[in-house]
């Protein structure tokens, strides 16, 4: 089949495109290197299969043709990353708002299956240590906070995609990322993993956020293709929401208990320093949540999605990319 991987320069777009075209696919990637790395996607370039046009979402001359050629399309083409939608406001909101519309636009003029990337941002902090299941209250702090821009966009986005399942009968799926990590994700924009690694091979200071207790449910990269691609090929997925995430039992950590498994896998000599998010972020900007752990049982129930990596296993390899 034909996929577009909207984002496909990206960390997880560049890995899903590798996949496809491991299994015979052919896969035309857009991308406008905002985060996304031609790097990432150079060992496939000379695939005859795959095809890679540096461009936005944005403008309809070169979305519409690559929307034409597809079959299937993943739309993965966002701002992400906390400190780069902190820094971005704007270009976040439009991007991930304006974008999604047109390709949902185009994606109907010939009913074209869509996957849409969401993320477990969308549900804001939540309170309180209860897994995060699909159809939660969400709870967001106020709009002068620049990092609910992200989820208010991401929102927007799952809400187009429902409105063009309900009205137009459009196919789209729609998923919420935990948290996935892997090699080529980048340090840049705020992730933690590659940032405490990048440190730690460095001999930089480790920089937790406040007392480092907020914690978190990492996703292997090979995971969340598994339940992607599973989403993407199952008859019941469209016009629903999915969370799609690590197994809590091996993944879930602290952030303080993340800063020093790294240094101890890394045998690094780095401090850990604990940063007060007054001095991480500008004034007003950020808020941080205590806790987020999928509920994975909707997902797991229709697809057999089986989470298997643990954050020891990812740590290490992604450790190894780093380092070679
Ligand atoms: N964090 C940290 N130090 C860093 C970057 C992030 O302590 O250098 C913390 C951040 O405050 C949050 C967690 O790590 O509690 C995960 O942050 P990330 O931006 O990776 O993703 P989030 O889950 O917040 O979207």
């Amino acid at each position: 089949m034909r996929f577009l991987v909207t984002g496909g320069a990206g960390f997880i777009g560049s890995h899903l495109a590798e996949r496809l075209l491991k299994q015979d696919h052919e896969v035309y990637v857009l991308d406008d290197l905002s985060t996304g790395d031609l790097d990432n996607v150079r060992h496939l370039e000379g695939n005859p299969r795959f095809q890679m046009k540096v461009g936005t979402v944005l403008d309809p001359e070169t979305l519409k043709p690559l929307v034409e050629w597809s079959d299937v399309i993943y739309h993965l083409a966002a701002a992400v990353g906390v400190n780069y939608v902190i820094n971005h406001p704007l270009q976040s909101l439009t991007t991930n708002i304006r974008g999604t519309e047109l390709l949902l636009e185009l994606a109907n003029k010939k009913k074209k299956r869509v996957l849409l990337a969401s993320t477990s941002e969308v549900a804001g902090k939540k309170n309180g240590k209860a897994t995060f299941s699909e159809d939660d209250d969400r709870l967001l702090g106020p709009t002068t906070v620049a990092r609910w821009n992200y989820s208010t966009s991401k929102a927007v986005g799952e809400m187009l995609g429902l409105a063009y399942w309900r009205e137009k009968k459009l196919p789209v799926i729609m998923v919420r990322f935990f948290n996935v990590i892997g090699p080529r994700q980048s340090p840049e924009y705020g992730m933690v993993v590659p940032r405490f690694i990048k440190q730690a091979l460095l001999g930089h200071p480790i920089t937790v956020y406040n007392d480092g207790e907020q914690r978190r449910c990492f996703t292997d990269i090979e995971d969340a293709l598994d339940g992607l691609t599973a989403l993407m090929e199952h008859d019941q997925t469209p016009g629903e929401i999915f969370n799609l995430g690590g197994n809590h039992e091996t993944n879930e950590i602290c952030i303080k208990g993340l800063a020093e498994k790294i240094k101890t896998l890394t045998e690094s000599d780095s401090p850990i320093e604990f940063v007060p998010y007054e001095k991480a972020f500008a004034k007003g900007s950020y808020e941080d949540l205590n806790y987020r752990v999928p509920d994975l049982t909707k997902i797991k129930k229709l697809t057999g999605y089986n989470p298997k990596i643990s954050l020891d296993t990812t740590l290490r390899r992604i450790i190894e990319y780093y380092e070679s």
